[in-house]
């Protein structure tokens, strides 16, 4: 289930305002407005927002003082300017500060929506890549969602499953013994009197899902006396 995108909508116009809103929520989004500059600012660093959009022109801080200020906490921020101007030298501004868009009044909203997408696309390739563990060229795994491919086929993991998985590949350089999993990923004291069996249950299920061939395992191998480890690459 994805969780709904956060929109902060930074405009005094009430007018441009309530139609921004009206768009995106009916496009799925969670949108807060704030028609003041210095208030923005504030929902703008203390929030947590997918991406900002924001007028120049506002009462008691301008749009560009804002767009700075966010850049000084915080340079990954997706912000689209919003302007009466559409002179060159304005988007220019913009666009040094930091922006990443700018969009000059009056807008077609169809436009802005697509804007808005590309903006969050964008800004997205870099964690969606951070969260995808790939095992050679047919094994792709999403660890937020739990899920996966190889192949054609999808794949859905146990939290545990994940866990096993994030720790061994966080490890790849050194094959991760069993009674460090049963202490890292299920939180057992080194010493408890637990069947390190449960660590190898887990594995061959893993293995079934992750493997083309699992009892010949090329990703998820045993290493001898060690415990197991997690190629990336088939040698
Ligand atoms: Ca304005």
């Amino acid at each position: 289930m994805n969780r709904k995108l956060r929109l902060l909508v930074v405009e005094d116009e009430a007018a441009i305002s309530s139609g921004l809103r009206d768009v995106f929520v009916y496009h799925g989004y969670d949108v807060c407005c704030v028609a003041d500059g210095g208030r923005g600012l504030e929902e703008a660093l203390t929030g947590t927002y997918d991406l900002v959009l924001l007028d120049v022109m506002l009462p008691t801080l301008d749009g560009y003082t804002i767009l700075e200020r966010i850049r000084a906490t915080d340079r990954e921020q997706p912000v689209i300017m919003l302007t009466a101007k559409s002179g060159d030298d304005e988007t220019i501004h913009g666009l040094a500060l930091g922006a990443d868009d700018y969009v000059a009044k009056p807008f077609s909203v169809a436009q802005l929506v697509l804007r808005v997408q590309a903006v969050l696309r964008r800004s997205r390739v870099g964690a969606e890549q951070d969260r995808t563990l790939r095992l050679g060229d047919a094994v792709a795994i999403d660890t937020a969602n739990l899920s996966g491919t190889r192949g054609d086929e999808e794949l859905t993991f146990t939290r545990r499953e994940m866990a096993i998985l994030e720790y061994l590949a966080a490890h790849g350089d050194r094959p991760v013994p069993r009674d460090e999993l049963l202490n890292k990923v299920w939180g057992y004291a080194r010493d408890a009197d637990i069947e390190t069996r449960t660590v190898d249950i887990h594995v061959a299920k893993l293995r079934r899902k992750i493997e083309p061939e699992p009892s010949e395992p090329r990703f998820l191998v045993t290493v001898r006396g060690a415990g197991y480890r997690l190629l990336t690459e088939t040698e």
